[in-house]
């Protein structure tokens, strides 16, 4: 699963990174939000100040870190990256907040992951950029109130949802990215290719794309391994037949699902009937965590009309027993 996970590891990052879009120019697909985004950030500028806290909310791999990059490169201004789980004590904020420059940009990921006492710390930042120090302990504890520099807050998360809602209130705009077009796809692929030298034809990138989950982290990914297995396989040269054997290798379907997609759904027509059934259950029958059940594949497979979910559950939809070829049991909808 490795080889499609939208989580990025070790050399993987480093390619990842030379391939990101620096500006907002470069940008391919989600039309909208970068239509406001540019907005913000170009009122922003004539005005001299700092924009708006952004929220970004969306699956893995959609482009927010790249996005959270380009802000501030739009703007001119030094970024500062931090991740919710790495903000354990409101002092691991504090740390950082007190040392931000004017107009910095800080980007905190899976911002929905953040301790406590560090996001009601950020409630006051984001709003006066001020935060209070807490001296000493029990009765005798004081907050000394420290101003910091103006700041531009950018947050991602793959589950807005739990943001609680005063901090979701203080942002000033929430981007929410949806998966890619197919041809959205092919433009990221052929951008890749063309920076790392390879030759890609139009229909070999048209099948990368349509196995790419609309997702540009693993349509890079896949790219990846279909110059391996043309290298070793096909000295090089890269075709739709080539591409296409390469992705069955690596266990990505015609419609781009992949093992993880599989296996939830399987286990939800053939262990429990089509569903509905509930989130945990059906994680423990995966073998999975049922936040990488909820986060990596149900996103993916709802935008494709495969799973739907209910008050009462996961329920498989009649496309979903078609995909497997399946019949639909007799009173599968109810
Ligand atoms: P996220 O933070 O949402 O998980 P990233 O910003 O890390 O996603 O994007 C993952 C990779 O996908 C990046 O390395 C970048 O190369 C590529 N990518 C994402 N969005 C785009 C885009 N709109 N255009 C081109 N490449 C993109």
């Amino acid at each position: 699963r490795e080889l499609v996970s939208p989580d990025a590891e070790g050399d993987e990052r480093l390619i990842e990174a030379a391939l990101r879009p620096r500006r907002l120019s470069e940008f391919i697909g989600q039309a909208r939000v970068r239509e406001q985004l540019s907005l913000v950030l170009q009122s922003a500028l004539l005005r001299g100040r700092p924009p708006d806290h952004v929220l970004m909310s969306g699956p893995p791999g959609l482009g927010k870190t790249t996005l959270a990059m380009i802000i501030a490169a739009e703007l001119g201004a030094p970024l500062r990256v931090t991740s919710g789980p790495a903000l354990e004590r409101a002092g691991d904020l504090a740390a950082i907040l007190s040392t931000l420059s004017d107009g910095e940009v800080l980007f905190i990921d899976e911002i929905h992951r953040m301790a406590r006492p560090a996001e009601e710390m950020l409630y006051l930042a984001m709003e006066d950029f001020r935060v209070d120090i807490v001296v000493g302990k029990g009765p005798g504890a004081t907050a000394i109130p420290l101003d910091i520099a103006p700041f531009t807050l950018v947050g991602a998360t793959t589950r807005a949802g739990l943001l609680p809602a005063p901090l979701r209130d203080r942002f000033g705009f929430t981007a929410h990215m949806d998966f890619y077009e197919r041809a959205e796809l092919e433009q990221v692929l052929s951008r890749s290719a063309r920076l790392l030298s390879m030759t890609l034809p139009g229909e070999a990138g048209e099948e990368i794309a349509g196995r790419s989950r609309g997702t540009p982290r693993i349509a890079n990914r896949l790219l990846r391994r279909v110059r391996d297995f043309a290298d070793v396989r096909a000295e090089g040269l890269i075709t739709r037949d080539i591409a296409s054997a390469a992705l069955n290798l690596y266990e990505v379907d015609a419609e781009g699902l992949d093992r993880l997609d599989r296996a939830v759904l399987t286990a939800l027509l053939r262990r429990f009937g089509g569903g509905p059934v509930g989130l945990s259950t059906l994680a423990v029958a995966v073998g999975e965590e049922p936040e990488t059940v909820e986060v990596v594949a149900e996103p993916f497979l709802v935008r494709q009309g495969l799973l739907a979910r209910t008050p009462r559950g996961r329920v498989a939809t009649a496309a979903a027993w078609a995909h497997f070829g399946l019949p639909v049991p007799p009173g599968a909808f109810g």
